[in-house]
């Protein structure tokens, strides 16, 4: 190895070194901010008496009710700051990541409403000497506790969106449906919001817990608007981004090339992703996420889409000049998150895209395994081609069908049989969701420790 090759692996270290700590950094400071806060919120619970003062059934029923209803609402906070976009929990903790920890925060925040209505309905009934259906038929419409209808509304909306969660459901019904529902949620907690202070026992008398708990819904709106609205419109003014070109690369793959002003400002690296917008008649209400294809060098950046649903199927369509705005550069498949300095780059199908551009920007001894099903299945193969012999990288195509022939095709074995190093090397993994995951099964089967795989899965649900 050169001196010069060698000079650029020990900035690249360097530069890696600094950015897993502050992205350490950042996570511990996001992560104690959420603990802090639970805490607190746990301690009002407890300050409101409802440890001590608790003798009844009726009354450790509906203690339990506050606790798990404080929570849900504060889980729900932390669901819209999760998805908010924000650059520095971004980059700390990863997009696929943000939406996993989404999905099962979600997950958590419902069970904790459910618990919540069980509890206040069977506490206050036992307590009020009433049967459950009357209990509901006074808590609602009685008029003794504000808030109730709108909070029943708000909850009904919360289970909607859990049942268009729910997969088999999703399956039914398009992403977009999905996604418009989806946004019910904003409208149920908003609407949970008006019965919270008025009825919540731990904030109802006391005004200081009252104004934190404003403070917590105000300080989410803040990040709300701050960074899902004013960001991208920002953003939209200052890089003004056009469709340039638009290329066929195999049936159903296209390439867009999109230019723009001030584009080495975006500051994105290749194997990063952006959520894409497409402002003419009919795509600007959607907006999808691709990796770019090719490594960013400030003059322009490109994407490759591959039809698999109704909005993909059309992107061939769009005209040069179309306006396009541009949520990111999100996610951490970047060079950054090597440690070591040898790497297989692992695509499979359309997850070449990022890998595509990691290859053209990636030093060291570089291995890309492109599995797909077919040769008429494969892009870029004179790209990559000619970025391989310039980098001196190795790159096999995996062709074979998964239900046929090509069923071993990138198992452990041959994993080891095409890397035999590949326990030294890190491992990046790109692909649809359902090929990513037995792939990296095989590739921790291949003994790749875990912190040394590197995974983009195409999907954020
Ligand atoms: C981080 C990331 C990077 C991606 N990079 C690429 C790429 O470089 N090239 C490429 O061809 N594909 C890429 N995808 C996949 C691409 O986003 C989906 O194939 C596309 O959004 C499907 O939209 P559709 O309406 O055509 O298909 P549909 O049939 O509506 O959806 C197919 C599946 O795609 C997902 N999906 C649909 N719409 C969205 C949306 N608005 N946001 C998020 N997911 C959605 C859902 O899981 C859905 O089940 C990437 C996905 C992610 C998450």
């Amino acid at each position: 190895m050169t001196e010069v090759a060698l000079d650029q692996l020990h900035a690249r270290a360097h530069a890696c070194a600094w950015d897993r700590v502050r992205r350490n950094t950042a996570g511990t400071v996001v992560g104690l901010v959420i603990l802090g806060n639970a805490a607190f919120i746990t301690w009002l619970w407890v300050h409101g008496g409802n440890v001590t003062k608790v003798h009844t059934t009726g009354e450790i029923l509906t203690s339990i009710a506050r606790l798990t209803g404080l929570w849900s609402a504060y889980l729900a906070l932390i669901q819209v700051v999760l998805l908010a976009r924000l650059p520095a929990l971004e980059r700390a903790v990863g997009f696929d990541r943000l939406s996993r920890w989404h999905r099962w925060n979600g997950h958590v925040c419902i069970d904790l409403v459910i618990a919540h209505v069980v509890f206040s309905v069977w506490g206050y009934a036992l307590m009020d000497k009433l049967p459950i259906a009357k209990e509901i038929s006074t808590m609602i419409w009685g008029g003794v506790y504000p808030g109730m209808i709108t909070a029943t509304v708000g909850t009904a909306f919360l289970l909607g969106v859990v049942a268009t969660s729910l997969v088999i459901v999703r399956r039914r019904l398009s992403y977009e449906w999905w996604y418009v529902v989806h946004l019910l949620a904003y409208a149920g907690i908003a609407l949970a919001w008006f019965h919270q202070i008025p009825t919540g026992n731990e904030l109802v008398l006391d005004h200081t817990a009252a104004n934190y708990w404003r403070g917590l819904y105000v300080a989410t709106i803040v990040v709300l608007v701050l960074f899902r609205v004013l960001a991208p419109l920002v953003s939209a003014m200052r890089y003004r981004l056009r469709v340039a070109e638009v290329t066929a690369e195999a049936p159903g793959v296209v390439s867009l090339r999109i230019t723009g002003r001030n584009l080495d400002r975006l500051r994105a690296h290749a194997g990063q992703f952006f959520v894409w917008r497409f402002l003419d008649g009919k795509r600007w209400r959607s907006a999808h996420p691709f990796s770019l294809s090719a490594a960013p060098d400030g003059r322009s950046l490109r994407i490759t889409v591959k039809a698999l649903g109704d909005h993909t199927a059309r992107l061939g369509e769009l005209r040069p000049g179309t306006r396009v705005l541009a949520e990111g550069p999100f996610g951490v498949f970047t060079d950054r998150a090597r440690r070591r300095e040898k790497a297989v780059l692992i695509a499979g199908g359309i997850g070449i895209t990022p890998v595509r551009a990691l290859l053209e920007t990636m030093r060291g001894d570089i291995v890309v395994l492109y599995r797909a099903i077919s040769e008429a299945d494969v892009i870029f193969r004179e790209e990559l081609d000619r970025i391989a012999a310039a980098r001196r990288a190795t790159v096999h195509y995996v062709l074979g069908d998964h239900r046929g022939d090509g069923a071993d095709l990138l198992s452990a074995a041959h994993l080891k049989e095409l890397v035999p190093d590949i326990e030294d090397r890190d491992v990046f993994l790109c692909g649809p969701p359902a090929m990513t995951e037995v792939l990296e099964q095989n590739v921790r089967g291949a003994r790749v420790p875990r912190r040394h795989i590197h995974t983009e899965r195409f999907a954020l649900t």
